[in-house]
């Protein structure tokens, strides 16, 4: 018989141990699933009285029967076996867990088993943590595969574990087939295998600065971020230079150290730089070459500045430009240019495009439409041109080309420089085409004004003695020295005189108009009001004689000035002889003068045809009338008002004219200073 004593012992043991345990733990009946002991994380809550398995942890009324998640129980009693299972038990307050079922069969009598033993541990947490882990991981991957880089783990002798998608589309590749290659042949390296010898390239070979950095990065443990390695890719020499930034970061793993290496291909960006850089130094060079030129002053000026300088930009030692007839030419036989232009012009090329021929004995089959060019160039030992035309609005004036005595590969670059040339030239050419030719329009204008003046001159001295000997015979026929006069022949003499004064009128004032300029004024005082008043005076006869009304205002306090009365009076003259002239019969003439300021003016005003807006200031002009067909009818020469203008600036003074439109009638002013110059004010 057992001690009962020691056997309570033992069983409040067994039951400590049990109720000890942090997890539900059931003994079960396998005849009926009833809990016949259960611990106390298990017995708390169990409602009193007999209860199953099923009904306190699924909260069901019949065994479990789901095929994924067997029923432990069954298989404890069939197979004799322990098991572990997950199933979903409800906790005390109705809430599912992730359990992990552990049974074992529990045999009282020999080899049958009577009860099963289950331990439920809840792993829901851990369950969640795994799915967030899963989770995480999928995300890291979605945006691995998203970045623009090249990323993968490398091990030891640097073999590919994981790579990103970057990397599959970078070598074209499936990215499984990557896996377990070395790091140069995944990359295609043409530096040889990227093994530990190194490939003999020396510290400058990119490969062997990725191999040092992913060294580092698994030896210190340390992320490495290397600025820039170029590599030379592809799959055989010569290969395709590529630049990456590259950075390395360990991945420290229980087992095993990986290095996680990320490469951002920055050759299309190294590239744009290189072509920016290179577009920079391009503009530069055109704005210098263009700047220079267009201070040329002439059109030979301005192609010996194009050359030297287009030459010195592409460092070749042969040129020509040329523009019409125009040619300049250096380091070459001008005989050559001379036989490319002709045999330009015998194939008749209209020549819009640039000529590039790197190598002449290659490129003249390659592109016979050049072979003029060609035919010039091989006698003269040249191999290389680069030929542009000269062109504006399209049209082709000349050209521009530099060649070489030996081949030249011609960058893209050059042949837009010298074709922008081209047509910047053209356009700077043909002005300074038009302005020579202006010059030279001008040259002839001057000599024909010069011409003819010298005629005038000339003409009017000639015409005054037959004038004086002409008035001399009409005065001794009037005196009756050659005979008694009838009374028409003494009108006719009348007539007569009265011509040959108008013309000697007019002779005058083509001698005055020459030696005006540069006269030197015989200046005395003048008492202005008194002496304007009797220049009125003196054409009060002639202004009522044609039955028109003089009106004459002129202040009696105005100043004595010191002037040239017989310019003066030349001047004053003028002005009230267009007033009559452009007026109707009838009309009002008026002789104004009133002291302003420290000037004298003199306005005479009239009623007749006015003179439209535009045309006040060309009046002053030498041999200006304003157009009109009725205003012929006047007759006149057009020297009249630039007299008086110029006899106005001798003194020191002003002339202008007023009218409020034609058939409104003008006024003409003329301002004197009081004190001239050579005068103390
Ligand atoms: P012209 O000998 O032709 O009169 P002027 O130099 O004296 O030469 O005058 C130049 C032009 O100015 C005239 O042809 C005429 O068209 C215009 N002109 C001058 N004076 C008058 C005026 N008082 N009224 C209208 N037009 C005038």
């Amino acid at each position: 018989m057992p001690d009962p004593r020691g056997l309570d012992v033992l069983n409040n043991l067994l039951l400590g141990v049990l109720d000890a345990l942090p997890y539900p733990f059931y003994v079960i009946d396998v005849e009926d699933y009833s809990i016949v002991l259960a611990n106390k994380a298990a017995a708390e809550g169990i409602p009193p009285g007999r209860m199953t398995c099923y009904q306190l942890t699924h909260r069901s009324d019949a065994p479990c029967d789901d095929p994924l998640h067997p029923c432990p129980l069954t298989y404890v009693r069939e197979t004799g076996e322990p098991i572990v299972v997950e199933h979903i038990h409800y906790d005390k307050e109705g809430n599912p867990r992730v359990t992990e079922v552990h049974a074992y069969p529990v045999r009282l009598k020999g080899d049958e088993i009577l009860f099963m033993a289950e331990l439920c541990v809840d792993i829901t947490a851990r369950r969640r943590a795994e799915a967030q882990a899963q989770r995480n991981q999928a995300e890291l991957a979605a945006v691995l595969d998203a970045a623009p880089v090249l990323m993968m783990t490398l091990d030891e002798e640097r073999r590919v574990r994981r790579a990103n998608r970057a990397v599959a589309e970078f070598v074209g590749a499936p990215r499984e087939s990557l896996y377990g290659q070395r790091l140069g042949e995944v990359l295609r390296c043409i530096h040889a295998s990227d093994d530990l010898r190194g490939c003999g390239f020396g510290p400058s070979c990119g490969m062997c600065s990725l191999r040092n950095l992913i060294a580092d990065t698994l030896q210190k443990r340390q992320p490495f971020y290397q600025r820039e390695v170029t590599l030379l890719l592809g799959d055989g020499p010569p290969g395709r230079n590529y630049t990456f930034w590259a950075a390395s970061v360990p991945l420290v793993r229980p087992t095993e150290t990986l290095a996680l290496l990320s490469l951002q291909d920055i050759t299309p960006l190294k590239r744009a730089l290189a072509r920016t850089k290179r577009l920079l130094t391009f503009q530069e060079t055109l704005h210098d070459i263009l700047a220079s030129a267009a201070h040329a002053e002439d059109l030979p000026a301005l192609l010996k500045i194009v050359l030297d300088a287009v030459m010195d930009s592409t460092g070749v030692k042969a040129g020509a430009v040329w523009v019409g007839q125009e040619k300049v030419v250096s380091g070459v036989d001008e005989t050559v240019v001379s036989a490319c232009i002709r045999a330009a012009k015998e194939t008749s090329l209209d020549w819009h495009k640039p000529i590039v021929i790197s190598d002449v004995f290659r490129d003249h089959l390659a592109q016979p439409v050049y072979s003029w060019a060609v035919q010039a160039m091989i006698p003269f030992n040249l191999q290389a041109l680069l030929g542009v035309p000269i062109l504006t609005d399209d049209t082709c004036i000349g050209g521009l080309w530099v060649a070489c005595f030996h081949p030249r590969q011609w960058s893209e670059d050059e042949t837009v420089l010298l074709s922008t040339i081209g047509r910047e030239v053209g356009t700077l050419a043909e002005r300074l085409m038009l302005i020579s030719r202006l010059q030279e329009v001008n040259t002839q204008l001057e000599e024909a004004l010069k011409i003819k003046d010298i005629v005038l001159q000339n003409v009017s001295h000639e015409l005054r003695t037959p004038l004086t000997l002409l008035k001399g015979y009409l005065d001794v026929m009037e005196e009756g020295v050659l005979g008694d006069l009838s009374a028409e022949q003494h009108n006719a003499i009348d007539v007569m005189r009265k011509n040959i004064e108008r013309l000697e009128f007019m002779v005058n004032r083509l001698l005055l108009m020459r030696t005006i300029r540069g006269e030197v004024l015989q200046r005395e005082p003048i008492a202005m009001a008194r002496w304007l008043q009797a220049v009125a005076e003196e054409w009060r006869h002639t202004i009522e004689g044609q039955d028109s009304h003089f009106v004459v205002e002129i202040s009696p306090n105005l100043p004595t000035i010191q002037a040239d009365p017989q310019l003066l009076r030349q001047a004053v003259d003028n002005l009230i002889h267009n007033a009559l002239k452009f007026s109707p019969q009838g009309g009002t003439i008026r002789l104004k003068a009133w002291q302003e300021g420290d000037e004298v003016i003199i306005a005479v005003s009239d009623e007749g045809i006015g003179i439209p807006a535009d045309e006040l200031d060309r009046i002053f002009d030498r041999f200006y009338q304003v157009e009109g067909g009725m205003r012929r009818r006047f007759g006149g020469l057009g020297i009249g008002l630039s007299l008086c203008k110029d006899i106005a600036e001798l003194h020191g003074g002003r002339i202008w004219a007023e009218s409020e439109g034609p058939n409104k009638g003008a006024t003409f002013y003329i301002a004197l200073p009081i004190h001239s110059k050579s005068e103390a004010p």
